[in-house]
């Protein structure tokens, strides 16, 4: 293997320490905790284990955090009341609303209803725009995580050609964006894409937000590449794995993020960091 491991699990780390320091810092001076409140709806097992690492986190960094677990045939309208009054709560910076949602539900109508300086996971129509015009305040988590790893190489992106495997709302699109404002020259591929091994070949630096289990071959990518692996994906027997053939691309690229412990862990420091920052915009000073 040649490629250098970017360790999302360890940086994460790093990044908890940073906060628990800025947290204890804003209690000194007599403000209050940064408050996280999660919205969980159904009984989705995988969501329910990220709604408990995400709680599990905060307690690490000295947030208050609340759940509120509703059952999934929750009417639209009390879900919506719920929203109401956690906007409205001087205690509660963030509302993240796990998602997936049960099919009654409109996403959409969810997310806007966040006041967007509530809005941590960066998923609302405002902070979309505003990242697309390159003024960004709440920025999507799993990006943001990503551009932090990306840092953490050392390597100018500017210049980069990319290529982003993916185009989601909530990782491919925004990822775009991120790497666009970024300076690099963006490519975005989804199912419909021709030849995809002809065009991530052609790319410096990959990312895979596809969410099929070691999609991406070794012979497809660049020596030398940067390769991000966003997918996770359990196996029959019931290991997580990525959207990458890690062992074969690893041969190739230059870094390489592993699944556990790449995207991962990053997308949750990101949503500690969009909840400290909307702490500052609701406490400032
Ligand atoms: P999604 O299903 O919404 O999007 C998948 C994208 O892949 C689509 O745009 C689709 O067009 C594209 N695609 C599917 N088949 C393709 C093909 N053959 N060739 C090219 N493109 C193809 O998924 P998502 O929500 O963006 O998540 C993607 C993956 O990332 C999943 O494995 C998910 O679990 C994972 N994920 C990880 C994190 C994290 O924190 N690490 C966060 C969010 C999502």
């Amino acid at each position: 293997m040649s490629a250098q491991i970017l360790d999302g699990k360890a940086i994460a780390a790093d990044i908890r320490v940073g906060i628990k320091a800025q947290v204890e810092a804003m209690i000194a001076v007599g403000k209050r905790q940064p408050g996280l409140a999660v919205v969980l709806v159904g009984e989705d097992p995988a969501s329910q284990v990220y709604v408990r690492n995400k709680r599990a986190a905060c307690a690490e960094v000295g947030f208050y955090s609340e759940l509120h677990q509703l059952p999934s045939d929750i009417p639209v309208a009390r879900l919506l009341a719920l929203i109401d009054d956690l906007n409205a709560r001087e205690t509660i910076d963030g509302i993240l609303v796990q998602l997936p949602l049960p099919d009654h539900i409109d996403e959409e109508q969810v997310i806007e209803r966040i006041l967007p300086t509530k809005d941590v996971d960066g998923f609302h129509p405002y902070n979309v725009g505003r990242l697309t015009l390159r003024m960004p305040l709440l920025r999507p988590c799993t990006p943001k995580g990503v551009m932090t790893l990306l840092e953490r190489t050392g390597r100018q992106l500017e210049g980069l050609d990319a290529i982003i495997i993916g185009q989601s709302n909530i990782v491919g699109r925004p990822m775009a964006l991120e790497l666009l404002a970024a300076r690099c020259t963006i490519s975005i591929c989804h199912s419909r894409t021709r030849d995809l091994p002809g065009k991530i070949i052609a790319a410096d630096l990959v990312v895979a937000a596809v969410g099929r289990p070691h999609f991406v071959q070794g012979d497809w990518v660049k020596e030398g590449a940067i390769v991000i692996d966003v997918g996770i994906n359990r196996t029959a027997a019931g290991a997580l794995v990525g959207d990458v053939d890690f062992p074969a691309v690893a041969e190739r690229a230059a870094w390489i993020t592993p699944v556990p412990g790449g995207v991962g862990p990053m997308t949750i420091a990101s949503l500690l960091e969009n909840t400290l920052q909307a702490a500052r915009l609701h406490v400032p000073g």
